[in-house]
């Protein structure tokens, strides 16, 4: 871990903030619903991913959201909120109206219940506490029902919301009179109209197609600098390697590092660095920079990107590739295009000393050089 951390001894640049839930120190949302998932019990995390992914329109999702967070505006809530004074339940006259109450218990939320039939019409549907009993419902195992149920089962708690409202605002004569024939219309136009919904998706989805991959040298008269990070685990042993040549695919310098305990990300900045440096001391004028990690080279070539914990890496490649005697382009590349430096890569994963030099192509790279000069080409699956 340590032999990944270089110290910088660069004084023109002070303390960073960033954010710590991702790699790049970038934030997104996709990173901070990680670090919330993580921070919370783990008990009742199935509670959301179910209530995400019953097939339901937007709106009843939300709702079922505001259910599992005790935040409808049953009496008991309102009371809580000193919203009212009154407890009770508005139907039936019980003496504290729940969420549980409202939706389950009640004899009026009951006839809704036993109208729409399936599950509900078993003695153990109306028992067990709020999130249990939304849980068990909401998942289509364990219990006698169609793969419908969930559907049904959270349009219903929608609908016992909305008709307990009508009878609260006088507009009982918005209730159908056969609850349970009505549910089950909507039940089925949900479905389908879900069901057709992802068959448009399914048929928009890209088929895989088989393309041949090799290395490319680049039009103009330039050198090539290929780079590459391994690491072995999310948080492994790593290394990572290069290799310049010229346009024809001559082999001019190569090298492999071994850089402790680190990210692949950390790794492939690392190898991008010392690549740099390679070129910067051949002198050469012209580079194309060519490597299969497109995180790298969005943050190689994004002026905006200012923190991360590989910060200093990617502000030591800036500096070199902005440089004014010479002129670089970053390119990506795929991994079957970019074979030479993997295994460079790898060899630094395995061997201790920090960096190794080549002035000559070592032998595990000779026959993946000659390939690529050859224009001997790897299939690959793209979308
Ligand atoms: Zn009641």
């Amino acid at each position: 871990m340590i032999a990944s951390h270089q110290l910088v001894p660069d004084t023109s640049m002070g303390d960073l903030y960033y954010w710590r839930g991702s790699t790049k120190g970038g934030f997104s949302i996709k990173y901070a619903l990680q670090l919330i998932r993580t921070d919370v019990d783990g008990i009742s995390e199935a509670k959301w991913d179910l209530a995400w992914k019953v097939p339901i329109q937007q709106r009843v999702k939300v709702f079922l959201w505001l259910i599992l967070h005790n935040r409808i505006l049953c009496n008991a809530n309102r009371v809580r909120r000193n919203l009212s004074q009154d407890p009770r339940c508005p139907r039936c006259g019980c003496e504290e109206e729940t969420t549980i109450h409202l939706l389950c218990d009640c004899p009026y939320a009951k006839q809704i219940w036993l109208s729409v039939g399936g599950s509900a019409l078993y003695s153990s549907f109306f028992t067990g506490d709020i999130t249990s009993w939304i849980c068990i419902n909401l998942q289509a195992n364990g219990l006698t029902h169609c793969d419908k149920w969930p559907t049904c089962f959270a349009i219903t708690l929608w609908w016992i919301w909305k008709w307990r409202n009508c009878c609260i605002f006088n507009r009982t004569h918005d209730i159908p009179l056969h609850t349970g024939t009505f549910i089950r219309s909507q039940v089925e136009d949900t479905w389908n109209a879900i069901n057709n919904a992802l068959n448009v998706q399914q048929n928009m989805i890209r088929i895989p197609q088989m393309i041949n991959v090799r290395w490319i040298a680049p039009f103009d008269e330039c050198f090539v600098l290929n780079t590459d990070g391994a690491s072995k685990g999310t948080l492994g042993t790593a290394g990572g390697g290069g290799v310049i040549r010229d346009n024809r695919g001559i082999f001019y310098k190569g090298f492999s590092a071994h850089f402790g305990v680190c990210s692949a990300y950390r790794a492939e900045l690392k190898a991008v660095a010392i690549g740099l440096d390679l070129a910067q001391e051949m002198d050469i004028q012209r580079l194309e920079i060519q490597m299969d990690n497109k995180a790298c080279i969005e943050v190689l070539n994004n002026p905006d990107f200012q923190g991360g914990e590989c910060y200093h890496i990617v502000r030591h490649c800036r500096k070199l590739i902005h440089r004014t005697n010479w002129t670089i382009h970053l390119k990506h590349c795929y991994r079957e295009g970019n074979r030479v430096a993997d295994k460079l890569a790898n060899i630094g994963v395995a061997h201790l000393d920090s960096i190794i030099l080549y002035n000559n192509p070592p032998v595990a790279i000779k026959s993946l050089l000659r390939e690529d000069l050859e224009g001997v080409t790897t299939p690959r699956l793209v979308t």
